[in-house]
């Protein structure tokens, strides 16, 4: 048993009693040990515990008088606080907690709990405002990291949506629109994207690799046709088509560079006699060999050799004033006359041709008609002129030509 406060008679210190029931030497008198604690003491007990700032520790009897206290509280001690609105907050619970006033008028959170074996309560008050403040500081920082790991969560988000996604969708897009543009060799690079996004590569390529191979193909069969279209099956040289796109191209390009473009227009002479004799068949082969010496007359790059229609053959020459155009047809027609191919119904007893030769420097508004009509007004008169023969048109003309 414990008492409540009191004030020594011999040291006038504040004191409580504490009275312990001990079996004395005659069992049959009732015996008590009964000491006095300083609460000096009790006081120093409360100090040397560790304290937070702003809280209190009180020792408080039944009574309501202070039995000790924390430093600040050392003048307070064997005063009676039961009619204060702090004391009366305790009620006569062992143990409890509430918010009020203490006997400073700082407020305070307070939790109480009795002394074992006494009436005394121990009451222990924490700031509330340092609480508050250190709670709000908590939740501050609790609502800070919330935000950091929020802001770190929507960066990966970010970053990993923008190298996981978008990115390999950019670069596909890229690669379909270079590859829409025509650029047949474009690819999606085999980068290490998510696994989702490898089949869809790897069918873009394919699509890709197949659709060059078409478009190879393709042109191929373009070129094909575009040759087929312009050349001769029966000779191998370029047709009339082909021969007048050359013509129109190579006339512009002489007339801006102020350059000669020679034609040689070549007949073969007597050959409906010919084919009337030796049949079709002998005609056509006929044809060939003399269309293989206009192709090995031909020597330049630019050279153009054409079969110009039925027995009819053309050849261009760009860059060549009349007197080399001459040559070449002279030695043409020499080369057909050493074939000596028979055709006993012409006066030679041979196969032969006849050459008109023109060559003109293209002027502003001429056309290129007035280079073939040239020289087949060249050849008209190789013709009158008996033919086996090479003809060069006026001199007049041809002046400024050669
Ligand atoms: P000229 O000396 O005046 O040129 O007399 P020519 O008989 O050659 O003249 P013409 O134009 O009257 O006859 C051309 C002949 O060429 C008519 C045709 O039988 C023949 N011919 C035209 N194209 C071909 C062909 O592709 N093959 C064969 N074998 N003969 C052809
Ligand atoms: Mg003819
Ligand atoms: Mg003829």
């Amino acid at each position: 048993m414990v008492s409540n406060y009191i004030v020594g008679r011999l040291n006038r210190k504040p004191t409580f009693a504490a009275v312990y029931p001990i079996q004395a030497i005659d069992p049959s008198v009732p015996a008590v040990v009964m000491t006095s604690i300083d609460l000096q003491w009790v006081s120093a007990l409360i100090t040397s515990l560790q304290r937070r700032n702003g809280s209190s520790v009180l020792l408080v009897d039944n009574l309501g008088t202070v039995i000790a206290g924390d430093p600040g509280r050392s003048a307070w001690i064997g005063k009676r606080i039961d009619d204060t609105s702090f004391f009366k907050s305790l009620g006569h619970g062992d143990e409890g907690t509430f918010r009020g006033e203490g006997i400073d008028g700082v407020r305070r959170i307070f939790g109480f709990a009795r002394v074992p074996s006494s009436d005394a309560r121990l009451i222990v008050g924490l700031n509330e405002a340092e609480i508050l403040q250190r709670t709000d500081r908590e939740l501050l920082l609790a609502y800070l990291q919330l935000g950091f790991f929020g802001l770190l969560v929507l960066l990966i988000a970010w970053f990993g949506g923008e190298r996981l996604i978008v990115d390999p969708i950019r670069s596909l897009a890229r690669t379909a629109e270079r590859f829409g543009r025509g650029d047949l060799q474009a690819r999606a690079p085999p980068e290490a994207w998510a696994k989702e996004f490898v089949p869809l590569t790897v069918a873009l390529n394919d699509m890709a690799q197949k659709l060059a191979d078409r478009e190879e193909e393709l042109r191929a069969a373009n070129a094909h046709l575009r040759e087929l279209a312009s050349s001769d099956a029966l000779s191998g040289l370029a047709n009339r088509r082909g021969f007048d796109a050359r013509l129109a191209a190579d006339w512009q390009r002489a007339g801006k560079l102020a350059r000669p473009i020679a034609l040689l227009m070549i007949d073969v002479d007597h050959f409906k006699q010919f084919n009337d004799r030796y049949g079709h068949v002998e005609g056509d082969v006929c044809l060939r060999r003399i269309a293989k010496l206009l192709r090995e007359t031909a020597t330049r790059e630019d050279d153009l050799p054409a079969r110009y229609g039925g027995e009819e053959f053309a050849l261009l020459l760009p860059g060549n004033k009349v007197d080399s155009a001459l040559a070449i047809a002279e030695r043409l027609r020499h080369a057909v006359e050493d074939l000596c191919v028979t055709h006993a119904s012409s006066p030679t007893g041979q196969v032969t041709i006849s050459v008109g030769v023109a060559s003109l420097v293209p002027s502003a508004g001429e056309d290129a008609g007035h280079l073939i009509e040239a020289a087949d007004i060249a050849l008209y008169a190789a013709k009158r002129r008996g033919r086996n023969t090479v003809v060069a048109h006026g001199a007049i003309k041809l002046a400024e030509a050669s």
